[in-house]
């Protein structure tokens, strides 16, 4: 009864972490559930993408046969949140994949993999997120992506604001989609997330 109300928000799990999300999602008023099967998928208003490596999760969103039902329900307007390599997942285009890297699409954007260099592979920066009341949220970047190019349908949420990226896109929306460079599971600051809930209940009321 306590769930009753409550968005249903899967996290797709099949590589990543995984675990950081549900509880997020859990914290910020959803029921969490972990999505490894169509019939997970079939049961859940929204769905998180967590961050881990795009290049492995493609391949097993194939072999899980996932790949097909996922961008099925992206198509149909599924509200998504891709986080790090789950923004590469949803982004319709790949600078620096590998070869055959397909993705699930839905983002009129190309995103770069490991975008801001090797002598910087993980860093932290402040990025003021549109929609995101407060300070600026405390991002932390792991062999992030970032947005290189966007379509007209895209709106920026938010950039790097210092540093070698400085200026760089890092947080976007296309309608019921939502993405970032960066990993808001991992930094105990639940509003990322609080926005993503928020968007899923006005997106399915
Ligand atoms: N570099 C990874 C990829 O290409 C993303 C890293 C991450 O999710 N932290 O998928």
């Amino acid at each position: 009864m306590a769930d009753r109300g409550k968005p249903r928000i899967g996290v797709l799990a099949l590589q990543g972490d995984v675990r950081e999300h549900l509880y997020a999602l859990e914290a910020a008023g959803a029921v969490a559930i972990a999505v490894r099967r169509p019939a997970e998928l079939d049961e859940v208003d929204a769905l998180v993408i967590p961050g881990g490596e795009s290049t492995t999760m493609y391949k097993l969103a194939i072999a899980f046969d996932l790949l097909e039902p996922l961008r099925k329900r992206l198509a149909d307007g599924m509200p998504a949140y891709g986080s790090c390599a789950g923004m590469i997942m949803l982004a319709d285009r790949v600078a620096d994949g590998i070869e055959g890297q397909v993705t699930l699409g839905g983002l009129d954007v190309t995103v770069r993999r490991n975008a801001f260099g090797r002598q910087v592979d993980s860093f932290e920066a402040d990025v003021e997120v549109r929609g995101v009341d407060g300070p600026p949220f405390h991002a932390v970047f792991i062999r992030a992506p970032w947005v290189e190019e966007l379509g007209d349908a895209v709106e920026v949420l938010g950039r790097v604001e210092t540093g070698p990226g400085a200026g760089r896109i890092v947080a976007v929306r296309q309608g019921s989609i939502m993405a970032t460079s960066f990993h808001p599971e991992i930094t105990g600051d639940g509003r990322v997330h609080a926005l993503f809930v928020a968007m899923v209940r006005a997106l399915t009321a």
